[in-house]
């Protein structure tokens, strides 16, 4: 950090302020954490200097020989963390992940099936503003009146649009997916199934939320959520599936070139770390705490869609609310809480404005807090949705945790 302050004043004054600012607020966006120093140091390594096109072993770039034991490493570890036989380490991130998959399985103007996104679906499956919405037949799938799933209504969508794949996964979805049942689905009309792990990677590796694995014909993920590593994805399978799909080709030279090589070696920490001991009970906690968070909320009379959660994950319902998500995120981030706003399933306003907000718990777990902070927190959250009159009381309230659980 000293090395950025002499070269560079303004792009450390603005880290410096990111810091304390991240020391100061509660953070509760869903897909965010604290890496560990680790990781961290892994990513800010002299790997960052080395070009490396290709995979182990068949490189377009000499002096590989290094680079090659950390994306084997990477590669090992992610079959053993999620139990499969393939690993693609290199997508830049979940939406470069989920790309290549599109890439190696469909055709422009193929259809394909995702859940809506404003059901709780990802940007990246299926949104008209998307690439995957806009080079694809896509027909959304999503949640019935009671918030959850409708798997006889996904079924009922894919014999009528017989889709060449379906998509299981979500960003806003509080709920245990039944990727079993999607499976069957999928077998049912002769589609693939793909699921994206993104936001429960973490509790699918500790063995908190059903595997994808035995089920997908293709499993992408992103690194940086609940999993805790560096910002990244990655695509899992059968050794059968790549043979056919060749899943490395889509990736390079399909749609990237040369890998972040010290991105990977923290992917590959991350993974050494996922799989001791001690992540799971971080994981178990995680749960812990978006429970007792949600029970905070709805003892406050606050409305938590589905009415439960079953992850990491609660989406608010503000419809009964004087509030908007828009607004509540605001006042919140003025009481020193981060969260986003979020569309609900058949949200009135418009997805810039929304009736919802997304909280989720994984990084108050990575920073120390327990199920009592997390009433204290459902207490805060109460209070600003009332008025915005509680807002100062509540940032006070908000630094008494920030500063009993510091960062380092
Ligand atoms: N898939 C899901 C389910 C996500 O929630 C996200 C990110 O929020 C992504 C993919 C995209 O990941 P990235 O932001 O790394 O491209």
């Amino acid at each position: 950090f000293d090395e950025i302050m002499t070269t560079d004043q303004e792009i450390a004054d603005a880290i410096k302020a990111e810091m304390e600012r991240q020391n100061s607020h509660i953070e509760l966006i869903a897909s965010e954490n604290w890496v560990s120093k680790a990781v961290m140091a892994a990513m800010g390594s002299p790997l960052t200097n080395k070009y490396a096109e290709g995979y182990p072993g068949k490189r377009y770039y000499g002096g590989c020989q290094c680079v090659d034991v950390v994306e084997e490493l990477a590669r090992e570890r992610a079959k053993e963390l999620f139990g499969c036989e393939y690993a693609n380490v290199q997508p830049h991130s979940g939406a470069q992940a989920n790309m290549a998959v599109f890439f190696a399985i469909l055709e422009p103007g193929d259809t394909y099936m995702g859940m809506n996104l404003d059901h709780g679906g990802h940007l990246t499956h299926g949104s008209p503003v998307n690439m995957s919405g806009k080079y694809f037949n896509v027909v959304p799938y999503g949640v019935n009146e009671d918030g959850v799933i409708d798997y006889d209504k996904v079924l009922e969508i894919a014999k009528e649009c017989k889709p060449k794949m379906i998509v299981a996964g979500a960003s806003a979805y509080a709920r245990t997916i039944d990727f079993k049942r999607f499976r069957e689905i999928a077998d049912e009309i002769g589609a693939y199934l793909m699921v994206d792990m993104a936001h429960i990677a973490g509790l699918v590796a500790a063995g908190l939320h059903p595997s994808p694995i035995p089920y997908a014909h293709v499993t992408t993920t992103t690194t940086h959520k609940t999993l805790r590593g560096p910002r990244g994805g990655m695509i899992l399978s059968s050794n059968e599936m790549n043979e056919k799909f060749n899943f490395n080709k889509a990736v390079f030279p399909g749609i990237q070139g040369g890998p972040l090589m010290h991105v990977i070696a923290a992917k590959a920490v991350c993974f050494k770390e996922a799989l001791q001991p001690e992540f799971k009970e971080y994981q178990a906690q995680i749960l812990k705490n978006a429970k007792a968070l949600c029970e905070g909320l709805k003892k406050r009379g606050v409305k938590i869609v589905s009415g439960d959660t079953d992850n990491h994950l609660m989406l608010v319902d503000l419809t009964e609310k004087n509030v908007s998500g828009k607004e509540l995120e605001k006042r919140l981030d003025d009481a020193h809480i981060t969260c986003n706003k979020n569309t609900i399933p058949n949200d009135p306003r418009s997805p810039f404005v929304t009736s919802g907000v997304r909280l989720g718990t994984p990084a108050v777990t990575t920073r120390g807090m327990k199920e009592e902070d997390m009433d204290k927190i459902a207490e805060i959250i109460a209070m600003v949705i009332e008025s915005e009159d509680n807002v100062e009381a509540g940032r006070k309230m908000a630094a008494e945790l920030t500063e009993k659980y510091p960062l380092c």
